[in-house]
């Protein structure tokens, strides 16, 4: 399948137009220099693309003509939401990178009891990581730009994540339920995936979790780390799911 030049616009057409401006027209214009007549992909981030022509390249604007509205074919049959425990150093900038590769809608960082980083100014680095989602999001042909949420607390995450049809609680010591078995009946329309930071969960948040509605379940029996389990933990629901 090949991945057109995509972009994500703000408006929706005026009388079959688009218009890539700022950033976006630099992209188009000067570094993939796009020219009139070449097709390109434009992306409402809310499920819809269009289909359009170039017609112009200015240095500021680029018009194009839409050819074609229709539903984004590359989004997941479920609504997934990442829940990640702030892991130290730039981990995060990894995990949100391929979480949106993997079809997450939104990202929720949070702070629990055994986060070693602990920033007090978090604005800055949020900002940072939806510029990644971004980012992402454009070269994997997503048609929703997933948002990278505010950080919260464990308890404001695991509220959060227990509204979902499937809510996941990813916990090391768990050793009843595998993710198989937690999926044997299937996946729900909107799923929540909490993972832990390096040092895991404490026993109370574990406990607090499957109080709150979350189910507890296994990755197996290795201990994956705070970078690999959201991308396994993603990869396998996807499968499940019917995605892949
Ligand atoms: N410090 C913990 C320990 O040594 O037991 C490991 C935490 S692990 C590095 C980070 C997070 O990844 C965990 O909190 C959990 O959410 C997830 N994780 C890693 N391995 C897992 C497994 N086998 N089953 C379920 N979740 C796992």
């Amino acid at each position: 399948m090949i991945v057109m030049p995509r972009f994500f616009v703000a408006e929706q057409p005026e009388n079959g137009v688009l218009t890539l401006r700022g950033e976006n027209a630099h992209h188009a214009g000067r570094v993939l220099r796009l020219r009139p007549g070449e097709p390109v992909t434009l992306c409402d981030g809310k499920g819809t693309d269009f289909d359009c022509t170039i017609a112009s390249v200015e240095k500021e604007s680029v018009v194009c003509h839409v050819q074609r509205s229709h539903p984004t074919e590359t989004e997941p049959k479920q609504q997934l939401t990442l829940f990640m425990a702030l892991p130290k150093g730039d981990k995060m900038e990894f995990i949100v990178q391929k979480a949106v590769e993997l079809g997450v809608r939104e990202i929720v960082p949070y702070l629990s009891k055994n986060c070693v980083s602990r920033p007090d100014k978090t604005e800055k680095k949020v900002e940072r990581w939806q510029k990644i989602a971004l980012e992402a999001a454009k070269q994997c042909g997503r048609g929703y730009l997933p948002a990278v949420g505010a950080v919260v607390s464990f308890e404001q995450a695991a509220a959060q994540a227990a509204q979902s049809e499937t809510a996941l609680f990813f916990y090391e010591n768990e050793r009843q339920t595998g993710l198989r078995d937690a999926l044997s009946d299937g996946v729900g329309k909107t799923v929540s995936l909490v993972i832990g930071p390096e040092g895991g969960f404490a026993p109370v948040e574990a406990e607090l979790a499957v109080r709150t509605g979350l189910t507890s379940v296994s990755l197996g029996t290795r201990i994956l780390r705070c970078e690999t389990a959201p991308v396994a933990a993603l990869a396998a629901v996807l499968y499940a799911g019917g995605n892949m």
